[in-house]
C-alpha cells in the first residue's frame, strides 16, 4: 500500500519513520511553517512530576518519555546519532519543604510502574546549587536521574533523515487533500497530484483548514508560545540538568553555553509570528527571577511556536470517521516532544493494519469533529 504523510512535526516525522522502516511505501509532504511547535519546543521530557490528574494524558506522557530509549536505539542502528536527545535528570526545585515532600512521594508512588523514573533524591540548598549554579539561593529539590532534554529540530531531522534512508520521499510543499466524491485519493501540492491509499494527516496547528474544504471541522486550536536562546559564556552546560522551578516556566541546558528559557502560553492570538515586548518581558522576569545568574547571558534569538490543542485538551488518534483510508492525530499540546515519537509509532501501525497498545477510545477523533458538519 502507499502512504502519505502530511506534516512532519515530530508526530509526522515519527509516523514516517516507522512506517518507512516497516517497508512501506511512504512520502511525506511538509510545509514547515513558521511557527512549527517541534522547531520552537523547549525539549523537557519528564512527566511524572506532573499534578496533572487526567489518566489518559499520563499514560500516553508515560509511555511517551519510556518510548525514546528504544527510538534512539532504532535511529543509531540507522546512523542517526545526532538525535539531540540526553538523558541528563531533572530537578524541580522548591522553596517549601512541604510541596518538595509531595513532589517526592508522588515520584516514588509512580516509579511503581516506571521505573525508568530512575533515582529519586532530595537535594539540599548546596547540593541544588551545585546542579544548577547559576539559580538564586534558598531552594531545594527533588532530583530525577531518568528525565532527559531533546532538541526537537534535531530530533525531528534525524526521524525524517531515518525515514529517507528506509525509502521514503520526502516533499517540501503545502498539500491539498485531493477528493473524489466521497473518497480521500491523496493530496495536491502547488505543483503535482499525487496519489495514495492512505492519507495521514499530523498537521499541528494547522489541521483544521486542511479538513475544511471536505467539510469536516476539526476542532483544533493553538496557543502561542515565545521562547528564548541565550549564550553564556560558560561552555561546559551540556551535562546540566533540565531546571523545573514552582511556576510555569523552565530552563534547560544545551551543549556549548547554549541555555533555553521559557516559555509564554498566550491564547486566542491567532497565527501572530511577532516576537512582542510583553512575552520577552514574561520569559525574562520569570527566568532572572529563578535564576539571575543567567542575566550576563547572551540573547541568541527567540523563537516563536503553536501548541496543537484539542477540546478536551488530549492528544486524539485514529481514522476519520466518515473517510476509513485517512488517518490523523493531533493535539499533543505543550508534552508533544515527549509524546510525539511514541504516538507517531502507534499512528503508523494503526495506517499499517495493526494491533496497538492505546485503547483508542480514550483518544477519540471523534471528540474533535463536530458531529452534524460532514459534507457528505
Ligand atoms: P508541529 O511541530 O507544529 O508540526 C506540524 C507540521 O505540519 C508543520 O511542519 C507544518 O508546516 C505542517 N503542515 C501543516 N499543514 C500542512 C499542509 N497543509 N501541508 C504541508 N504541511 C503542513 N513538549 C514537550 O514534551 N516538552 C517540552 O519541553 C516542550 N516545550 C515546548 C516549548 C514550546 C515553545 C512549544 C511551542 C512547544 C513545546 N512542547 C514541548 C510541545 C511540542 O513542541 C508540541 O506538542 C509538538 O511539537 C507538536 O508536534 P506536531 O508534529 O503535532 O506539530
Amino acid at each position: 500500500s502507499t502512504y502519505i504523510v502530511i506534516g512532519a512535526g515530530i508526530l509526522g516525522a515519527s509516523t514516517a519513520y516507522h512506517l518507512a522502516k516497516s517497508g512501506a511505501d511512504v512520502t511525506v509532504v511538509d510545509k514547515k511553517h513558521d511557527g512549527q511547535a517541534t522547531d520552537a519546543a523547549a525539549g523537557i521530557v519528564c512527566p511524572w512530576l506532573s499534578q496533572r490528574r487526567n489518566k489518559a494524558w499520563y499514560r500516553l506522557a508515560k509511555y511517551g518519555a519510556k518510548y525514546y530509549q528504544d527510538l534512539i536505539a532504532s535511529l543509531e542502528a540507522d546512523g542517526e546519532t545526532n538525535t539531540g536527545y540526553k538523558k541528563v535528570g531533572a530537578i524541580s526545585i522548591h522553596t517549601d519543604e512541604n510541596k518538595l515532600d509531595k513532589m517526592q512521594e508522588r515520584a516514588y508512588k509512580r516509579r511503581e510502574d516506571a521505573p525508568e523514573i530512575g533515582d529519586i533524591s532530595r537535594l539540599l540548598e548546596d547540593k541544588t546549587q551545585r546542579e544548577f549554579p547559576f539559580l538564586q539561593n534558598g531552594f531545594q529539590s527533588v532530583h530525577i536521574s531518568g528525565a532527559a532534554r531533546v532538541n526537537g529540530r534535531a530530533l525531528c531531522e534525524a526521524l525524517l533523515a531515518g525515514a529517507k534512508k528506509h525509502g521514503a520521499k520526502l516533499i517540501h510543499d503545502e498539500a491539498k487533500l485531493l477528493y473524489k466524491g466521497k473518497k480521500i485519493r491523496g493530496v495536491l501540492t502547488s505543483s503535482a497530484t499525487i496519489e495514495a491509499d492512505y492519507v495521514i494527516v499530523t498537521a499541528g496547528a494547522w489541521a483544521r483548514e486542511l479538513f475544511e474544504p471536505i467539510g469536516i471541522d476539526l476542532q483544533v486550536t493553538y496557543q502561542k508560545a515565545q521562547i528564548m536562546h541565550l549564550q553564556l559564556d560558560e561552555e561546559d552546560t551540556g551535562s546540566l540538568p533540565v531546571v523545573m522551578p514552582p511556576n510555569d516556566q523552565y530552563i534547560l541546558a544545551f551543549e556549548q553555553g547554549k541555555i533555553v528559557i521559557g516559555a509564554t502560553h498566550e491564547n486566542d492570538t491567532g497565527f501572530d509570528y511577532r516576537v512582542t515586548a510583553g512575552g520577552v518581558y514574561e520569559v525574562l522576569n520569570k527566568a532572572l527571577e529563578i535564576a539571575p545568574g543567567l542575566a550576563d547571558g547572551a540573547i541568541d534569538e527567540i523563537r516563536v511556536g503553536f501548541r496543537p490543542f484539542t477540546p478536551g485538551f488530549l492528544p486524539i488518534i485514529g481514522a476519520v470517521p466518515s473517510h476509513s483510508n485517512v488517518f490523523l492525530a493531533n493535539g499533543l499540546g505543550a508534552s508533544g516532544l515527549t509524546v510525539g515519537p511514541y504516538l507517531g509509532s502507534q499512528l503508523a501501525k494503526l495506517a499499517l493494519g495493526q494491533e496497538i497498545e492505546l485503547p483508542l477510545e480514550d483518544y477519540s477523533v471523534e471528540d474533535a469533529i463536530q458531529a452534524n458538519k460532514y459534507m457528505f
